[in-house]
């Protein structure tokens, strides 16, 4: 899609740069905390870590990944013996469901190789923008803004849109947040959402951005009326 340039820097633009400025030094090594060695790891990664932590995936993914090498191994796999492999990260049948479908497509479509653009890898069975972004930027280094829960609710929560849907949150972003960020950007608000801005209950008070931040200042504001 092609979007138009705005002249000069808007308001969110730069306030996007400070945030950006001040989670870096929160968080140095800020990226995904998922072990993945290849494209198919981080994809089969991802799905797993559905409602389950990153470290009970790289748990799993540990003997996971010594066992299937290739797309095909999990296309070719009983669904009942990947369930068993991945039992532990919850969600399991479900999981191995969705892992054999897209190494299928894969197989057929694209010969056991994973796309690296966006339109191919959301043609693929259950890979939505979120996962194929990812994929995108840790693997293939294309720029995408992956909106997961912790960016979609940081984003509203600072002002940078009013949108609830995981893509439209993802073009007001690639709006304000210059494209050499975007995968930097989305991996620092995760951190900041996993660390301090916890949803249903934010801890303002330890937040660093609290001042470039829409919530923060009302509740600052808030604070002050009240004391
Ligand atoms: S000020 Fe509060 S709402 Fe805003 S990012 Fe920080 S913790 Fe979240």
């Amino acid at each position: 899609m092609k979007r138009k340039r705005k002249m000069g820097k808007g308001l969110d633009e730069k306030r996007v740069e400070q945030i950006i400025e001040i989670l870096e030094s929160e968080y140095p090594n800020a990226k995904t905390a998922l072990h993945f060695t290849n494209p198919v790891e981080l994809l089969v990664a991802t799905v797993l870590s559905a409602q389950c932590t990153d470290e009970r995936v790289n748990k799993v993914t540990q003997d996971l990944f010594r066992k299937y090498r290739s797309v095909e191994d999990y296309a070719r796999v009983d669904l009942g013996e990947l369930e068993e492999d991945i039992r532990p990260t919850g969600f399991f049948r479900n999981k191995a469901k969705a892992i054999k479908s897209f190494c299928n497509d894969l197989v057929e479509k694209f010969n056991g190789k994973i796309p690296g653009n966006l339109e191919d890898l959301v043609s693929l069975s259950g890979i939505g923008r979120k996962t194929a972004n990812l994929v995108l930027g840790e693997v293939f280094g294309i720029p995408g803004i992956v909106v997961d829960t912790h960016v979609l609710r940081l984003s509203r929560l600072i002002g940078l849109t009013k949108n609830t849907d995981a893509t439209k949150v993802e073009f007001d972003l690639m709006e304000v947040v210059p494209r050499d960020q975007w995968i930097r950007f989305s991996n620092l608000l995760i951190l900041h959402g996993r660390a301090i801005c916890i949803a249903r209950r934010p801890k303002h008070g330890e937040c660093k951005i609290v001042d470039l931040c829409d919530e923060g200042i009302r509740w600052k504001k808030e604070v002050g009326s009240n004391s």
